[in-house]
């Protein structure tokens, strides 16, 4: 069997390379959440599984993002998988021993086309899933200024991003057949074999889980999908005296997700935002935040799409977040302990799966919601095995 993706010249020559090591069922390249996963998914199976990571510990996507389980606003397969996602969450937070709760989601609505798009939503998915609120609901729920109502989605979930995906590592090093290779970059990968900086890896079985990355380790079915590189800047801030459990979402979310960016409302908002909010469209906004166990909040985001970034953050950007933040919670008080930019994989459909050689697919997340998804997309992964 011919592969088009070329190996890349290994190490394999020099004398300090460790001998060919014996198989798994199944290797895992890239410890993000998405790997992690598929290895999970593997163990539950009883399959043995060698995860490969370049760096010393997890530092992508996955502990950068907001931890929120966006479940409801999810259509067709995501929507799926965020379903089946949730419950894994929450058993491997109670089994790892990190935060993974039902807090729920609260949209605050301070526009008419906001509300008319969350009682489209209503309307669509019942009062089981999509609880409307009116003002002071939303006041009893999130200390946000400005609301004219609201929905609450008690679906979601939260998890704490910095915590799970090196709490699930552990745990799964400490099942039975689980090897972790961490600083361990994968140079190629071909039928069976997996090729690292230090030596060679072999299975029937492998998945790439390299997120973004997957651009660099096979260009060629990266260009082939139309991958690019979404940035996103982020905050942490200080906000004293705060307690907001659920997830917060505004009307920039809802020009994103897509069960509410596909209603009426939201074509109206994003209609009258071309005219008013160019600064928010322009930078491609989705604000929202959720609250770290430590009482801090996770702000953000923007987005700006590229196969190659500049190095240069904006700052103007930051400040609009601030900004929107101030007047969301009206509160001035708002100390920034760090920014952080976050990359993922982003094209045209919600998830990357191709079949690069007999027995090797490379998994992608490619809309921003790998944290929702990523245990309800390895089964069915495995299952295409
Ligand atoms: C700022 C931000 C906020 C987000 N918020 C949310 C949210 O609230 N909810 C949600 O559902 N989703 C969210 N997302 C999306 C979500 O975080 C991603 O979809 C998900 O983390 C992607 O997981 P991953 O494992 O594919 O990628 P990553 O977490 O980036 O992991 C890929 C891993 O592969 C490793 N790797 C790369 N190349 C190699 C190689 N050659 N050899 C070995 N290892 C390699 C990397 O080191 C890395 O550890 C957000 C994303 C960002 C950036």
């Amino acid at each position: 069997m011919t592969c088009p993706y070329k190996l890349l010249p290994g190490p394999s020559a020099t004398a300090t390379v460790p001998p060919v090591t014996p198989s798994s069922d199944l290797i895992v390249v890239g410890a993000g959440i998405v790997g992690l996963a598929h290895a999970v998914e593997a163990v539950a199976r009883g399959l043995s599984v060698t995860v490969v990571e370049r760096d010393e510990r997890a530092v992508g996507a996955s502990v950068r993002n907001f931890g929120h389980g966006c479940v409801t606003a999810q259509t067709g397969e995501a929507l799926a998988f965020g379903e089946r996602a949730r419950g894994t969450w929450l058993r491997m937070g109670r089994a790892a021993g990190f935060s993974a709760v039902e807090t729920g989601t609260v949209v605050v609505a301070r526009a008419a086309e906001e509300l008319a798009a969350l009682e489209e939503l209503a309307d669509e998915r019942g009062a089981d899933d999509v609880v409307l609120l009116d003002a002071a609901a939303v006041g009893g729920r999130v200390p946000v200024t400005g609301a004219l109502g609201g929905a609450f989605l008690p679906r979601d979930i939260r998890v704490d991003p910095r915590a799970a995906a090196p709490a699930i590592a552990a745990w799964l090093a400490r099942q039975p057949g689980v090897t972790f290779h961490w600083a361990t970059p994968v140079l190629g990968v071909d039928e069976g074999v997996v090729r690292t900086g230090r030596g060679e890896l072999r299975a029937d079985r492998v998945v790439v889980c390299t997120g973004h990355d997957l651009d660099r380790l096979l260009p060629e079915v990266a260009e082939e999908a139309g991958l690019q590189r979404c940035v996103l800047q982020m905050l942490q801030v200080r906000a004293p005296g705060l307690r907001i459990d659920p997830a917060v979402l505004t009307g920039s979310s809802m020009l994103r997700y897509p069960a509410l960016s596909r209603t009426a409302g939201a074509r109206a908002l994003r209609g009258r935002w071309a005219d008013e909010r160019p600064d928010l469209l322009g930078a491609v906004v989705n604000h929202m935040l959720t609250q770290r166990p430590d009482g801090d909040l996770v702000v953000g985001d923007t987005h700006s799409y590229a196969r190659t970034h500049p190095p240069f953050s904006d700052e103007s950007l930051d400040e609009l977040l601030l900004a929107e933040t101030r007047s969301l919670l009206g509160v001035h008080d708002l100390r920034v302990v760090h920014r952080w930019r976050g990359v993922y994989a982003s094209a045209e459909g919600e998830f990357l799966r191709a079949r690069v050689a007999p027995g090797v697919t490379a998994v992608s997340v490619t809309s921003g919601i790998g944290m929702t998804t990523a245990f309800g997309l390895a089964p069915s992964v495995l299952d295409s095995f």
